[in-house]
């Protein structure tokens, strides 16, 4: 399990800067911050060009195009997407519960450079609404700023099941595919990112273009925050210079030799991990986990495949009927039999595409690649078994 509180940095801390001292609090977030500069919309937009910031969230997609989307006047409300819905990542909560300041900067500046009436920060996590409302009272932003729950589901952290559930609506992506710049809360334009994302846009704002890209890859600078967790020495959150080598983060995490996930359970498996640097969209929301060799990995993708099919909102039907499918599959492939092999290379070729949201794709592309990594212990459960228990390495709510 990882813990809150376990944060670490390669390079340079900017995001994290000064949390090693615990929560910072306005005082101490101004001094190790400074004050946080008025920008107009024009400045973040070049500025978010220049540094080529992408979201933080799953999709990596580009913060100055999704500006450039926005109409030029009457846009509704700054969304903060805190729901973090995939299990294993902490980095938003811990951000909006030891760093909220920051987190608010972000979203204030740019709410009052988009003349936005609204700003609504949504989250799940109870200890990070607390730290979020103590950190409103410390401050006056002059704009109608809500804190509001939303639940735990994995999907129920989509853009627009956020939105749904902001609205009052069932937190489940609608079955159209509707921009939020286009029609977002209450089915007006809204500017809507993760939690990193205006964290990122806090400092960008600070640093100036110049100042931001002096760490990190050209194409994408800066730094970006990691989680790392399964069969490690020291699980938490990291940040690092965006490009830092795979195999750097996992040595600095005590990783146990092994497979790696990269980009939780949407993500792929690796069998290697040479050569491999962590960037975006790749990345996607920051989720690193390494399995060690002790545990079944076959059981352990069985486990997750399970979770994966509970979390579907329960509208598409190659969703709803493909995920069953598909444990059903994984169910007789741990046992040896090799019609779940068959079927699950089937059940994955019909899957991807079909569904109103992003969970059916992932899920087959996190299925696919563990049936490409593991083939070889998909043999040695054909010859029955590969003699390992399933130690629950991959972590799955309510387990
Ligand atoms: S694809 Fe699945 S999770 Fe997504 S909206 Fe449809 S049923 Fe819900």
């Amino acid at each position: 399990m990882i813990t809150m509180h376990a944060t670490s940095v390669i390079g340079e801390a900017r995001v994290l800067a000064g949390l090693d001292q615990g929560r910072l609090d306005r005082q101490r977030h101004t001094w190790t911050h400074g004050d946080a500069p008025q920008l107009t919309r024009a400045d973040y937009t070049k500025l978010s060009e220049a540094v080529g910031l992408r979201g933080r969230g799953g999709a990596a997609f580009p913060v100055a195009l999704k500006l450039a989307d926005l109409p030029a006047k009457r846009i509704e409300a700054v969304v903060v997407n805190g729901s973090e819905s995939e299990p294993v990542s902490r980095k938003d909560r811990l951000l909006l519960t030891l760093a909220p300041h920051l987190v608010l900067d972000g979203a204030t500046g740019l709410a009052r450079a988009l003349g936005a009436p609204h700003l609504l920060i949504a989250v799940h996590d109870a200890t990070a609404a607390m730290s979020l409302r103590e950190a409103l009272m410390e401050r006056n932003d002059g704009l109608a700023i809500e804190v509001r729950d939303t639940p735990a589901r994995f999907v129920a952290g989509e853009a627009r099941a956020v939105l749904s559930a902001l609205e009052g609506g069932p937190a489940v992506p609608p079955g159209r595919r509707v921009l939020p710049t286009r029609k977002g809360y209450h089915r007006r334009p809204t500017f809507l990112s993760n939690v990193e994302t205006f964290a990122q846009l806090a400092v960008l704002a600070r640093l100036g273009a110049k100042g931001f890209s002096s760490t990190g890859l050209i194409s994408e600078p800066g730094t970006q925050l990691l989680t790392i967790g399964g069969a490690v020495q020291r699980p938490g959150v990291i940040e690092t210079p965006t490009g830092v080598p795979l195999d750097t983060v996992l040595q600095f995490a005590g990783a146990e030799p092994g497979p790696v996930l990269l980009g939780g359970y949407h993500g792929r498996w690796l069998a290697r991990t040479d050569g491999l640097t962590l960037q975006r969209p790749e990345v996607s929301a920051g989720i690193i986990l390494a399995l060690g060799t002790d545990t079944c990995p076959l059981g352990e993708v069985h486990r997750v495949t399970q979770w994966l099919s509970s979390q579907s909102a329960g509208q598409c039907g190659p969703c709803v009927f493909g995920l069953a499918s598909l444990v059903d599959d994984f169910d007789r492939l741990v046992k040896g039999d090799p019609s779940g092999w068959h079927d699950a290379h089937r059940h994955l070729g019909l899957i991807p595409g079909r569904g109103a949201c992003a969970h059916p794709d992932g899920s087959a592309r996190f299925l696919a690649s563990a049936l490409e990594v593991f083939a070889a212990d998909v043999q040695r459960h054909f010859a029955g078994g590969c003699g390992r228990p399933v130690h629950g390495v991959l972590e799955v709510p309510g387990e």
